[in-house]
């Protein structure tokens, strides 16, 4: 028998709908609160690399994300000079296998919709528009209020409820979350025939500049600048801005900055990371995803990690018969160094951009790759 018979998530992302799914698939009762009021309506694409690709495979949705995404194989490094010229193209590590792509960009939102319609369809009570507001819990399981006032008792509570998370603050987690210095323009729109890869532009007057496929007709595209408060500009003054840093870039850019004409496709976000020292849970509380560990997106990881969290607690959530200190320790061995792993090498290279310096940015990208190669 599992270790548990019922079970609350918190958040409805990636490291939620992946814990769910494999607990209801094995018969295990699944709350899932998401406080958004509905499923991500807009919004950018995501990269998706390998190992997060082997994890939907194991969700049973690689067939739907492949169906809805780009795939590609290799990486390429432009110049930010007024060619765009493409320095070279390497062949990006298959991280999920030799039978599945190295990449796949694909809209976020396609992926949210995917991940909680098979949540549903699994048989996970979904939940919108709610959160909790009190955990107390006994050596038994955890009695939850809700926001609506409503009660309910479950063996274990999930939070995979992001960087900002609420079940951390209700546990009384302290954890310092640290913005590094940069800032992320992001916009998605029309895929020029010319983009079938990721490439990335470092250096001009921005740290990066680069783009994502995420599908035959889309999108999205990138400028990362020292971070900046940009929250007093106007949407008209968002665009404008957008437009403007990316004037240094050419080649495909040149199509891109053209087609930036929607100020709503264009979002800023600062680059932020910290990492829960082990262990991840609290009794039968757990955090998991962005909740525990969160890191800028140089690499590519943090969707691909708190998949790989969510599937690997489920494992051993169905594999062991008790919520005990075995299986936390377990846990933390499966993943407290891996995702560490990924959240430093992803502030190196944030911080040889800020430093100006010649990091081997291949090289730490290869490292990552191997890491993230065998499963979680
Ligand atoms: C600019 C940027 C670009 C990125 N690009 C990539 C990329 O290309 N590839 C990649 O792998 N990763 C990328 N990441 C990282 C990736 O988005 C995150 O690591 C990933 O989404 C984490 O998943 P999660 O499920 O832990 O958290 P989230 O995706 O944040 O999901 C948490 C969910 O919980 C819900 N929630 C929040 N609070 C509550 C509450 N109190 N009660 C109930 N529900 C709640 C939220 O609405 C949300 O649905 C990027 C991050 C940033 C900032």
């Amino acid at each position: 028998m599992p270790a548990v018979q019922n079970v609350l998530v918190v958040g409805g992302g990636a490291a939620g709908t992946a814990v769910a799914i494999r607990l209801a698939d094995a018969g295990v009762a699944v709350d899932l609160a998401e406080l958004k009021p509905e499923p991500m309506g807009v919004g950018s694409g995501i990269t998706l690399q390998g190992n997060a690709l082997r994890v939907l495979r194991q969700l049973g949705v690689w067939e739907q994300v492949q169906a809805a995404g780009y795939a590609f194989d290799s990486l390429g490094l432009r110049a930010p000079d007024p060619a765009g010229t493409l320095l070279v193209e390497m062949p990006d590590d298959r991280t999920g296998g030799p039978d599945l792509p190295a990449t796949v960009g694909m809209p976020r939102p396609e992926l949210a919709r995917i991940l909680l319609e098979r949540a549903a369809d699994a048989g996970v009570k979904v939940r919108f528009g709610r959160t909790v507001t009190g955990l107390e819990q006994d050596g038994d399981g955890v009695d939850v209020t809700f926001a609506d006032g409503s009660r309910g008792r479950y063996d274990l509570v999930v939070g995979a409820d992001g960087i900002r998370s609420s079940v951390r603050r209700l546990l009384g987690v302290e954890l310092d979350t640290k913005a590094v210095g940069m800032g992320i323009w992001r916009t998605f729109g029309p895929r020029p025939a010319g983009v079938t890869r990721t490439d990335l532009f470092y250096g001009g007057p921005s740290y990066i500049a680069g783009y994502c496929p995420t599908g035959e007709n889309s999108l999205y595209a990138y400028i990362v600048e020292p971070a900046q408060d940009r929250s007093t500009l106007s949407d008209e003054q968002r665009l404008s801005t957008m437009k403007q840093l990316a004037e240094a870039y050419h080649g495909p850019w040149d199509e891109i900055r053209e087609n930036l004409t929607d100020p709503s496709r264009v979002n800023y976000t600062w680059f932020e990371t910290h990492v829960l020292p082990a262990p991840w849970n609290r009794g039968r509380v757990v955090l998991i995803g962005d909740a525990a560990h969160s890191c800028p997106p140089t690499v590519a990881q943090g969707a691909a990690m708190a998949l790989e969290d969510g599937a690997v607690l489920a494992d051993l959530l169905l594999g062991g018969e008790r919520v005990d200190d075995e299986l936390w320790d377990a846990f933390t061995a499966r993943r407290f160094e891996r995702a560490s792993t990924v959240v430093e090498a992803s502030n190196q290279l944030c911080t040889w951009l800020l430093n100006n310096e010649r990091g081997d940015v291949p090289g730490l990208m290869h490292r990552v790759a191997q890491t993230v190669s065998s499963p979680a």
